[in-house]
């Protein structure tokens, strides 16, 4: 298009040229008169200048060429041919085209120079159109840069080469506490002041080491953030160099946030990870978790300690290794059921069920396990919950065993009081008639003196019995102490002997003592080990058909002495041999078979035995074919000289004559005991209360007074305080008599001012020797 235009333009150049040429060709024609032939180029040099001028170099030489050809032809003598005689002619010519020449180059240049400047200026234009249009793009450019900045959830901070503030965003504002106006041109430093948390220490700026390195630089974890107004938030921040196309770095942004909310998060799921870790490492209980196939996934520090495995060794396992049978074998089954069928027999059921667990030693222990499932994604896992329960069923059997213990102590006991009742009923019917027998014999002497002797056997009994129950309890209670002394074995075992002949005799027995000689000395309680060798003898005497025979040996064998008891008596089953040493057991307790016990002197005899540092056995061949008891004790080697106790039985109480006050509130035994000791030549007087005692006293003014502890009005400890406070008071010999026997018993009436402290039933014999005694002191 511009081509055509051009070849247009330049076609009309061509032909305006011819135009003018033809144009001054005929304006010269018509100055013909005015000029004559003179000068016939000077319309000519008009027109090559326009064509020149209008059309550039080529119309304008066009015109040169053209105007040189019309002049010669028309206007030139001769005219109408191409001739030029004439020398003004050519001169005129030559002058015509050196000035026609010369005016076409001065306009080509012209008009070259005055394209260019047109050129330039178009140039000029089409420059500021376009950098017109790159400001406008720059300008929406900043603005999207700055409402980006502006809505960007973190804070930002833009800096020039040297680190200064350019630019921050309302987040950084916020952060820091410093408006952008305020921060503009400041050093970064100033604003973002951050330290590390714990040292306190100032962190290297990362916005620095973005601008000094060119990378991006992320910053240490744990840094604060000083505000402007001193306050502190945790931080969380990276920088990078800005840099332009070329690659320059011209400048650094860093990027901040406050993590406040998420540090708490943080720390509140590490806190929550941690807890739930220490449960796993601390809780008493084993826990194991498994999978879907009962493979083991986890395993817990004490699971490890109660199946003996390190986790690793078990972590891979079927759960199978760690149960003992039948649970081991059954298990496939057990868990191929479950997965057909979804049916469990443990799953969700609390901790309770009973298993048995199998340590990495093959060993096995009780455990309680409970069972429940839990889901990861689609996956099923299960989670085991063992406690090892060998102590509690341990405990659980003591505990079966100490009740199957009780109630057979329960039954004995039962058996023993049925036993007591009837041997303390035993006695009284005979003493009952004796009393009888004494009201209506009246003056036949014999018979007094019959019944007498058998009431007396009767209450032996009794006081036997109930010796034997007050001994036993004080030695249940750790409460008996052995009086120990270098005895001589003969004497002790004569003292024995002396005891029980009577009803050994009575039951018609024949009896062989074999001791020998010299005697054996043993360090002991010579009343407790007689008591000892006088039971065994009794229950000889006792569990032998009448006309039995009894052997009492004594055998020296190393350093202990062996007293055996035989009999030939009804024996005693092999099954009962240990037993009949136990509390109120008894080997037929069918009340015909009774032999008047309680089923306690042999426990007894065990624990005095014991308590002298011996041994007892007990021998038999069976029912009907005797028995044989063994006492075996330590000899004392060192002592072997015959001993006090080899002493002959002290001689018959003598007869006392004292002033003897009794009070008691049990009449009878009052009465009773004034009785037998008024027989014995004392003067004596009775009262039946402390009170009336103490008034009694007063008068009386005994030597000798009985005090009963338990008593109205006045007890016994109380009554004798009285007593020591009379100035007559204090020489008086006060003697409790109580059925309290217990050495803390002993120990309060002696605190209260008592002399001695016996138990009833009184012996009237010891209380004769004790009144001798004290008689002899007087005297
Ligand atoms: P008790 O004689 O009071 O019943 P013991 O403790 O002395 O109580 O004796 C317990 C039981 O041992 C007796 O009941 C009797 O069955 C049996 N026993 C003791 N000694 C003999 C013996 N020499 N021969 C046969 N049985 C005996």
């Amino acid at each position: 298009m511009t081509a055509t235009t051009t070849s247009r333009s330049s076609l009309t150049a061509y032909v305006v040229s011819l135009a003018a040429v033809a144009v001054a060709v005929v304006a010269r024609l018509l100055l013909e008169p005015l000029l004559a032939d003179h000068l016939p180029f000077i319309t000519l040099f008009l027109a090559v200048g326009f064509a020149a001028w209008y059309g550039g170099r080529g119309p304008g030489l066009l015109a040169l060429v053209a105007g040189a050809v019309a002049a010669a032809f028309f206007l030139m003598q001769p005219r109408y041919t191409f001739a030029i005689d004439q020398t003004e002619f050519q001169a005129g010519l030559v002058l015509y085209g050196v000035v026609g020449f010369a005016s076409t180059a001065m306009f080509e240049s012209l008009r070259k120079a005055q394209r260019q400047a047109e050129e330039q200026r178009r140039r000029l234009e089409q420059e500021v159109a376009a950098r017109r249009l790159t400001e406008q793009a720059f300008a929406e450019q900043a603005e999207r840069l700055r409402t980006t900045l502006a809505s960007i959830g973190d804070a930002v901070i833009t800096t020039d080469l040297a680190g200064c503030i350019t630019n921050m965003n309302a987040v950084a504002e916020s952060l820091t506490g410093w408006t952008t106006a305020e921060a503009m041109g400041q050093l970064l430093d100033a604003v973002f002041r951050i330290v590390n948390e714990t040292t306190r220490k100032t962190v290297e700026n990362p916005a620095f080491r973005a601008l000094k390195e060119g990378v991006i630089v992320g910053l240490a974890n744990h840094t604060v953030l000083i505000t402007k107004d001193g306050t502190e938030r945790p931080i969380d921040d990276s920088a990078a160099p800005i840099r332009t196309k070329e690659g320059e770095i011209v400048g650094c942004v860093l990027v901040f946030r406050d993590i406040t909310e998420r540090k708490q998060i943080e720390q509140q799921r590490s806190d929550a990870v941690a807890r739930t870790e220490s449960v796993w490492n601390n809780v008493i209980d084993g826990i194991i978790t498994i999978d879907e196939r009962g493979v083991v996934e986890s395993f817990n520090p004490s699971a490890e300690r109660l199946f003996g495995y390190q986790t690793e060794e078990v972590v891979g396992q079927n759960i199978k290794v760690l149960m003992g049978e039948p649970y081991h074998s059954e298990h496939d089954g057990y868990h191929a059921n479950y997965i057909r069928t979804g049916q469990s027999k443990i799953l969700g059921i609390s901790i309770g069920r009973e298993v048995e667990g199998r340590r990495k030693d093959g060993s096995t222990f009780p455990m309680d396990l409970g069972v429940s499932k839990f889901l990861l994604g689609e996956r099923r896992y299960f989670i085991g919950v063992v406690r090892d329960i060998t102590e509690r069923k341990r405990a659980e059997e003591r505990l079966r065993q100490l009740a199957a213990d009780l109630s057979n102590a329960d039954r004995r006991k039962d058996e023993f009081l049925a036993t007591l009742a009837h041997e303390l009923r035993n006695p009284l019917a005979p003493i009952r008639n004796g009393l009888h027998l004494m009201k209506w014999a009246g003056s036949d002497a014999e018979a007094v003196e019959r019944s007498r002797s058998m009431m007396e056997r009767q209450i032996e009994q009794m006081v036997r019995l109930v010796d034997d129950l007050m001994d036993i309890s004080r030695i249940n209670q750790g409460k008996i102490e052995l009086r120990k002394e270098h005895v001589s074995l003969g004497a002790v075992i004569a003292s024995a002997v002396e005891t029980s002949r009577p009803l050994i005799e009575e039951m018609g027995h024949e009896f062989t003592v074999v001791m020998p000689k010299p005697s054996i000395i043993v360090d002991a309680d010579s009343t407790r080990l007689a008591q000892v060798f006088m039971n065994l003898l009794n229950n000889s005497a006792k569990y032998s058909e009448r006309g039995g025979h009894i052997w009492l040996t004594v055998e020296r064998q190393g350093s202990d002495v062996v007293v055996s008891v035989r009999d030939t008596g009804i024996g005693i089953p092999a099954d009962k041999l240990t037993s009949i040493f136990d509390m109120f057991s008894q080997v037929d307790r069918s009340l015909e078979k009774s032999q008047g016990g309680l089923g306690i002197g042999l426990s007894l005899v065990k624990r005095l035995v014991e308590m002298h540092g011996g041994r007892i056995e007990a021998k038999s061949d069976g029912p009907g074919r005797g028995s044989e008891f063994v006492v075996r004790l330590p000899v004392d080697v060192e002592a072997s000289r015959p001993q006090a106790a080899d002493k002959q039985e002290e001689p018959a109480a003598p007869k006392s004559s004292l002033r003897i006050l009794i009070v008691d509130d049990n009449k009878d035994g009052a009465d009773s005991l004034a009785m037998v000791l008024k027989m014995m030549g004392n003067d004596t007087r009775t009262a039946y209360d402390g009170k009336e005692g103490v008034e009694l006293a007063g008068e009386f003014r005994p030597e000798v007074v009985l005090f009963d502890i338990g008593m109205p009005k006045l007890n016994g400890y109380e009554a004798c305080r009285l007593i020591r406070k009379q100035p007559w008071g204090r020489k008086v010999i006060v003697i409790a008599v109580t059925g309290w026997g217990q050495e803390d018993d002993r120990q309060r009436s002696h605190d209260a001012g008592f002399d001695h402290h016996m138990v009833k039933p009184v012996d009237p014999q010891v209380l004769m020797k004790m009144l001798a005694g004290l008689q002899v002191a007087k005297v």
